[in-house]
């Protein structure tokens, strides 16, 4: 069955409705009675632990630049493109914060600190959780993913904070990828991309904000 974008956006309208009625009291209850305090391990900005991927939002970039003084090239590259067309270009949807060549995440030091505390993106502000809306259910769970600090007590204060960055994440990643969706053109002849190397292709990165190309 072939994707169809106007059925996809509709369906986004109706889960970021659902969202923006999410309960933060309820929310907070819920993330009190799972428990997390960072223990300042770094795994989860690390490679060593596995996927430390970190997805960036146009506006997190820019937010990102503006206050580092970085360009956009040092702040993040394009994640794995998915299509290509027949022009060769390879097409993918979104931008990952940069790593190191250890695969460490750029802005983590040493002692595990993180240098972009204050500018930190949605995914490092909110992690270990996640809303997830599972199994086709009408309401997003809360989901956890794998911390040293999980099930460690948690303060009615701060799990009211997180629900409303939770939410708010949420309502963010919904309004990219409708605004993604909206600007996408052509993608119906574009090919699952199975096998190839990136050499001499040029990437078109999609986002909300239209099309980036880079040239390899
Ligand atoms: S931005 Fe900060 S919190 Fe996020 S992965 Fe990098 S060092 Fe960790």
């Amino acid at each position: 069955m072939r994707f169809n974008i106007l059925d996809a956006v509709s369906d986004l309208k109706v889960k970021k409705s659902m969202a923006d009625k999410l309960s933060i009291n309820e929310m907070a209850k819920q993330l009190v009675s799972i428990g997390f305090e960072c223990v300042r391990c770094g795994e989860c900005c690390r490679a060593r632990s596995g996927d430390n991927t970190v997805i960036l939002f146009p506006d997190e970039i820019q937010l990102i630049v503006d206050t580092q003084g970085m360009t956009p090239d040092e702040v993040c590259e394009p994640s794995i493109p998915q299509f290509i067309d027949d022009s060769g270009t390879l097409h993918c949807f979104e931008w990952v914060l940069k790593r190191r060549n250890s695969g460490d995440c750029i802005f983590i030091d040493a002692d595990n600190t993180c240098m972009l505390y204050q500018q930190r993106p949605w995914i490092c502000s909110t992690y270990p959780f996640f809303l997830a809306f599972t199994n086709g259910a009408i309401k997003p769970d809360i989901m956890v993913s794998e911390c040293k600090g999980a099930g460690r007590p948690m303060d009615e204060e701060y799990a009211i904070k997180l629900a409303e960055l939770l939410r708010d994440r949420l309502l963010a990643e919904i309004t990219e990828e409708i605004g993604l969706l909206e600007n996408l053109e052509g993608f119906e002849d574009w090919e699952l991309i199975r096998d190839y190397s990136r050499q001499g292709y040029s990437i078109a990165v999609h986002d909300s904000r239209g099309i980036t190309y880079i040239t390899g």
